[in-house]
């Protein structure tokens, strides 16, 4: 039987609406790791600007009141409700006004220096943790343990992005989210600042014919795998030594 190592980060990048969400909650289900939505805190970032009346182009600003509002977790709940000071933003910023601004609001240097930072203080408090986003294998985790890429035909993300959005009691304009999903790739592909790509060492799996379940058996596989190895050679996959952009 494999031992849970104290620390070991996993890592899950990829386009939007590859299912990194709904993938990397379940694999810390089974694994009883935390889960972090880097995404949805880029979001939050978004729904505190348009709340403060923030231009959307001011990054020192909006990581200003990123910082004064504080971003917060709660890990009781599943999914991870997430909170803006005292206010529970979960639902707000998954609203088309906050989708059609993150992807030019988390390419400015200011907001993401921000972020990386609690992001790498949430998994030196959490230790195992899978996280996931945009450059989490790249940037913010390079020595994660365990990296994956996800990546699937944007139609099926587009598809599944309004299933996801149907079953919340929501509507989708499949076509309006299939135009979101291309300009929001083309923005994170194209930016100066952590630009999504396949991290170096990740495995890269494409969804496009798998079901969910498929994905989740997969992953946690690999990562049971990856718990076997560091049993025998003790080395736990995280380090601290990679803070340099900071
Ligand atoms: O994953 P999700 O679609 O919620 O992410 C929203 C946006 O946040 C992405 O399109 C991307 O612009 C940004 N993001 C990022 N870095 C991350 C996670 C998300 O730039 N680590």
């Amino acid at each position: 039987m494999t031992g849970r190592p104290a620390s070991l980060i996993i890592t899950i990048d990829g386009p939007a609406g590859a299912g990194k969400s709904a993938v990397a909650r379940l694999v810390a289900k089974r694994l009883g790791f935390h889960f972090l939505d880097t995404g949805a805190m880029y979001r939050a970032a978004v729904a505190v600007a348009i709340a403060e009346g923030i231009p959307l182009t001011h990054g020192k600003a909006i990581a200003d009141a990123v910082q004064r509002v504080t971003l917060r977790f709660d890990w009781d709940t599943d999914p991870p409700k997430l909170y803006a000071g005292d206010v529970d933003v979960s639902q707000r910023v998954r609203d088309a006004d906050v989708s059609c601004h993150v992807s030019p609001v988390s390419a400015l240097p200011e907001l993401r220096r921000v972020l990386v930072t609690q992001q790498r203080a949430i998994a030196r408090e959490h230790g195992r943790l899978v996280t996931e986003g945009r450059d989490q294998g790249s940037i913010v985790f390079p020595d994660a343990g365990l990296k994956v890429y996800l990546d699937a035909s944007p139609h099926i993300r587009a598809a599944r992005r309004a299933q996801q959005l149907r079953d919340a009691g929501r509507e989708a304009d499949e076509q309006q989210i299939l135009a979101g999903i291309m300009r929001r790739d083309q923005g994170d592909s194209t930016r100066a600042d952590s630009p999504l790509v396949q991290p170096r060492g990740a495995i890269i799996l494409d969804t496009t014919s798998l079901s969910l379940d498929e994905v989740v058996d997969h992953l946690e596989a690999l990562a049971l795998q990856r718990m076997a190895e560091i049993d025998c050679d003790g080395n736990e996959g995280f380090s601290d030594a990679h803070t340099t952009t900071e």
